[in-house]
């Protein structure tokens, strides 16, 4: 065994033990670093990718029969990282955030004491940690921290399947006994993440009954089409169950009017004396920009742009409603830059968490003793990763205004994107509102987006463009080493001159995530693109020719 218990931290503390870990550490940063490029997107040279690339991993694959030494187990995890995407001034793909060194330690700390929050006696230090982050968010955003209640989960759309349980749970106790009734309806607008489709799945509620709402032209849900659809189901006997109401679209960050949706819910339950409608907030994209809640435009104290005040401004309206939700989702690891998985489910009613908990019988070997308090038999999760350490640590290192500037400046970026991208290239549109994503497309010849989203186009000239779009990110694709832009094949459906039927949209997406995207990078971002957009253009008249 004492070969083994070198495998391990020491029992006792002993500095030669403390140093040798420390020395593994320092390699693997050592050669990490070696590996960065600030011109290049990847660490090192990318792996060849062939067809057979898995299947040569699966061949090769074999538990050793006697263990390798520390030092080739680090060479073999970096070979991993040979060629891994970094989040640098290079990558405005996707909400794939840069870990902070806050929420590296706050990861660490928790490995090291490998503590389990299914149950303070296991995991008091991330137990604690959940408890503090759950408060101090819950006030940032308005719900009463005395009543609320929220734990970490397997991510945004962990959340979702989380409330979604919830709801039925609360609209009919007995289910947990005799399943879930067959009359449940769940709406969603219909550029919601997916997260609610597997949920619907997964419930047993059935997709069938999963009901899209149109949205409007700035990505909110059509809330007139909302009451319609919910009264449709009404009418014919089925029980309107729970709303999504997305803060933040994952590709061109739409917000729904809470507010309003509430007050329709309301008037429904009233007119036809039915139970209250569940609404989850999917803030997973947008949730972080509740920091603004309480920021004073009119003092300003971060002296930020005013065209960058506009935007948080209008923000500030609609997030500041976000406590009417009956829960929420912060998704640290989008725009919160820590690592995966780090998000937080929050519940404004904690009464409500009494349908789904599980009963003292079903968990024989934790809680219900005389010693610790916390026990969260209600989560899906039995044994739980103490993600609330992480949240923690990057909230203390940040603060309100650490968070702030962060999330102001991807604001600030896009507005200079936008407006350098249409100085620069005529054949272009913006597709979205200004914030932190910007969705565009590209045209054969001049830009026709404010005839195609008026429904004014064939639906044949919308594919073509669409085809062009496509086209185009197989070659900027293929150099996103340089700069690795995002793209989308829903950016949103708009109507055809020639059919009933809605068309997809596809569009580019600049989402820039790093806090090394500064506006100084954008003459870069636009000249790329307008460098492979000119180039493309001339290959594609060749070929007509
Ligand atoms: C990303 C996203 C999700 C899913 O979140 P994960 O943390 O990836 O599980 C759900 N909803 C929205 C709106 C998102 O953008």
């Amino acid at each position: 065994m004492k070969e083994i218990q070198k495998l391990y931290p020491s029992m006792d503390g002993n500095a030669l033990q403390r140093e040798e870990l420390l020395s593994y550490v320092q390699t693997v940063l050592t050669k990490i670093d070696e590996l960065k490029d600030p011109n290049k997107l990847t660490l090192g040279e990318m792996p060849d990718y062939t067809e057979d690339y898995y299947n040569r991993v699966i061949q090769k694959a074999n538990v050793p029969k006697s263990g390798v030494a520390m030092e080739e187990v680090i060479q073999e995890l970096l070979k991993l990282v040979e060629g891994h995407r970094y989040v640098n001034r290079n990558y405005v793909a996707n909400a794939a955030p840069l870990p902070n060194i806050a929420s590296i330690i706050g990861n660490l700390v928790m490995v090291l004491v490998n503590g389990n929050n299914l149950w303070d006696v296991e995991g008091p230090a991330a137990a604690t940690a959940e408890v503090e982050v759950t408060s101090m968010l819950s006030k940032l955003i308005g719900y009463d921290e005395n009543l609320s209640s929220g734990y970490t989960t397997w991510g945004g759309q962990g959340a979702v399947f989380n409330s979604l349980r919830l709801a039925i749970a609360r609209y009919a106790p007995e289910s947990n006994q005799t399943g879930v009734p067959k009359n449940l309806y769940c709406f969603c607008s219909e550029l919601s993440h997916y997260s609610l489709y597997k949920s619907v799945e997964a419930t047993g509620i059935g997709v069938e009954n999963m009901i899209r709402v149109k949205v409007n032209q700035d990505h909110s849900m059509d809330l007139e089409d909302l009451r319609d659809k919910m009264e449709q189901v009404i009418a014919k006997g089925g029980v309107p169950l729970y709303v999504l109401a997305t803060m933040g679209t994952t590709d061109t960050f739409g917000i729904d009017d809470i507010e309003a949706m509430k007050v329709i819910a309301e008037e429904l339950e009233c007119k036809h004396g039915i139970s209250p409608i569940y609404i989850h907030a999917d803030s997973a994209m947008g949730g972080m920009y509740t920091f603004f809640n309480d920021y004073d435009f009119k003092s300003n104290p971060l002296q930020f742009e005013d065209k960058v005040q506009e935007v948080l401004k209008s923000y500030q309206k609609k997030f500041k409603q976000i406590k009417l939700a009956d829960s929420m989702v912060f998704d640290f690891h989008k725009l919160g830059q820590t690592p995966y998985i780090t998000s937080l489910f929050l519940i404004k009613n904690r009464e409500n968490l009494k349908y789904v908990d599980l009963d003292e019988t079903e968990t024989p070997y934790v809680g219900n003793r005389g010693y610790g308090s916390y026990h969260t038999g209600y989560t899906l999760e039995c044994s739980r990763m103490g993600s609330a350490m992480t949240i923690y640590a990057s909230l203390l290192a940040f603060g309100m205004e650490g968070y702030q500037e962060l999330l102001a400046n991807y604001i600030r970026v896009n507005l200079a994107f936008r407006e350098k991208l249409t100085k620069e290239v005529s054949n272009v549109a913006m597709t979205n509102e200004v914030s932190p994503i910007t969705t565009f497309r590209f045209y054969p010849e001049e830009n026709k987006w404010n005839d195609e989203w008026r429904g004014l186009l064939t639906v044949e000239e919308i594919m073509e463009i669409n085809q062009f779009n496509d086209e185009f990110a197989e070659v900027i694709g293929a150099k996103r080493d340089t700069v690795f832009y995002g793209n989308t094949t829903k950016q949103r459906l708009v109507k055809a001159a020639n059919s009933n039927k809605r068309v997809s949209v596809y569009a580019h997406k600049f989402f820039a995530i790093s806090p090394y995207s500064t506006i100084d990078e954008v003459d870069r971002y636009v000249g790329f693109l307008k460098e492979h957009v000119e180039f493309f253009l001339k290959t594609k008249t060749i070929s007509f020719v």
